[in-house]
């Protein structure tokens, strides 16, 4: 059962307690069974699973219960602050501070997603304006170098590692004195894994710690693994001294349960997930937000550092017309392209409050995705004289059909997009100009 599946199925025994004629506490089980049933299906370990039925079943109290205008929300509630106590160790998770060189040790089996975790997390702290550097003391994966060499280079990230040396305890020494020389205050050292947990991985993990002296040690594991989770986290755990977790590869058909696992196992927090296999995909954790979005409430702190990243604050000019009611083709293209930024528009989705993932089923998020760029090819095609405009060039007919072939589209798709334009801009004219709310906005929103 897929993350998103547990979700449903929990909100789903939620929503079935509400049409009971009376909640009583044969209600109150039934619905319990039903959650503990689906987090064991979601290789949840059974020791969590009945740990989560005993505290909720404390926390209700049926006298209590029973007075309340409100039973469904009671339930809901203990159900909810119990997840979240799930994934949560109630450990402050380890921040790398500007200003200090901050080096993290990475590990993990062999194709856990280690080496591209590293370069996210790099291209994410470089993004909140740290000089970060990467350096590969994997010397047991034929290639792995070359792999953290492209990652890195593609992230314009500074990078160190070698072709010649074997040893990984000299390379990852050698890589962080050259970083710290430089004052990096970030230096993120990506180590061996094996296909399995052994005795040689884990006396190479100790070797470097003691080498290098990491100021925090990422454990990453694959999100896909299931109730292995638990004896994987604990065997590294009692190697090296695990302080965050990275769970991935979220986005395809892990159950979720593996990562709550492995939170109890080591007692350290999961600081973000790996969503996807292309450079931004990576969120930020937090338990209450995980567990909200995951039964369909949405991520809104999510949402919201998403879009701070993109430093929307570049649009200055957008802002200026779009208070005088004006709407050009190229404010459309740049808004359609802060959108792509974002990431795939199925996971902007899942992040909006109300969002449920029912319904998310009916949103083909691909199709949307396919059309955004198709409209970007559009856009390339245009003069800078076009762009500026409010599309009214394009009543030429031979302009539109220059467009369309340049763009490789239909010229009723370049039609489809004038269209929406269109519309944009008309809802613009009404909100914009000298009354208008957004000539009353402050600019630097
Ligand atoms: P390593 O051996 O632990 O360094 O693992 P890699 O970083 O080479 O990753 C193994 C595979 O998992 C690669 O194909 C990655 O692209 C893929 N991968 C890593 N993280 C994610 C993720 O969050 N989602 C998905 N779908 N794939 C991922």
């Amino acid at each position: 059962m897929v993350l998103n599946e547990l979700g449903a199925r929990i909100n789903s025994a939620l929503h079935a307690l509400s049409k009971e004629p009376v909640i009583d506490e044969k209600a109150v089980d039934a619905l319990l069974r039903e959650i503990c049933t689906a987090l064991l299906e979601s290789d949840v370990n059974v020791r969590l699973v009945q740990q989560l039925r005993q505290n909720v079943r404390k926390r209700i109290n049926m006298d209590e219960l029973s007075a309340s205008a409100n039973k469904r929300k009671v339930i809901q509630t203990a159900v909810f602050d119990e997840l979240c106590t799930l994934v949560d160790p109630g450990v402050q998770p380890w921040v790398p501070r500007k200003g200090k060189q901050n080096v993290v040790m990475f590990v993990g089996l062999q194709g856990s997603g280690k080496t591209t975790s590293c370069t996210k997390l790099a291209a994410y702290y470089k993004r909140k304006g740290m000089k970060v550097g990467l350096v590969c003391a994997d010397t047991f994966r034929a290639g792995a170098f070359d792999q953290l060499r492209q990652n890195a280079s593609r992230a314009h990230i500074p990078y160190y590692g070698s072709y010649t040396e074997a040893d990984p305890v000299l390379i990852a020494m050698e890589g962080v004195k050259q970083f710290k020389k430089d004052k990096f205050d970030l230096i993120i050292v990506d180590t061996s894994g094996r296909h399995k947990q052994e005795m040689e991985l884990f006396a190479e993990m100790q070797q470097i710690a003691k080498a290098v002296r990491p100021d925090n040690t990422v454990f990453v594991m694959d999100g896909t693994i299931g109730q292995a989770a638990d004896s994987q986290a604990r065997a590294f755990k009692e190697t090296v001294d695990i302080g965050s977790i990275i769970i991935t590869k979220m986005d395809g058909h892990a159950k979720g349960g593996g990562a709550i696992s492995a939170v109890a196992a080591t007692g350290s927090p999961i600081i973000f997930i790996g969503t996807g296999e292309h450079m931004h995909d990576l969120d930020k954790f937090s338990a209450r937000p995980f567990v909200s979005k995951m039964l369909g409430m949405g991520d809104i702190s999510g949402l919201v550092e998403t879009v701070q990243d993109l430093q929307l604050d570049k649009n200055e000019d957008m802002i200026k017309n779009l208070a005088k009611g004006v709407f050009t083709l190229k404010d459309m293209r740049d808004q359609l392209q802060s959108i792509l930024k974002m990431g795939p528009l199925s996971k902007i989705m899942g992040m909006m409050p109300g969002m449920s993932p029912d319904m998310m089923q009916g949103f083909d998020a691909e199709e949307g995705t396919r059309r955004l760029r198709s409209y970007m090819c559009i856009f390339d095609s245009m003069t800078e004289n076009e762009l500026t405009s409010d599309g009214k060039l394009f009543d030429d007919e031979n302009r539109l059909k220059r467009v369309a072939r340049g763009s490789g589209v239909r010229p009723v798709d370049v039609q489809a997009l004038l269209h929406q334009h269109r519309q944009f801009g008309q809802i613009v004219k009404k909100m914009g100009g000298p009354e208008g709310m957004l000539s009353k906005m402050n600019p630097a929103m």
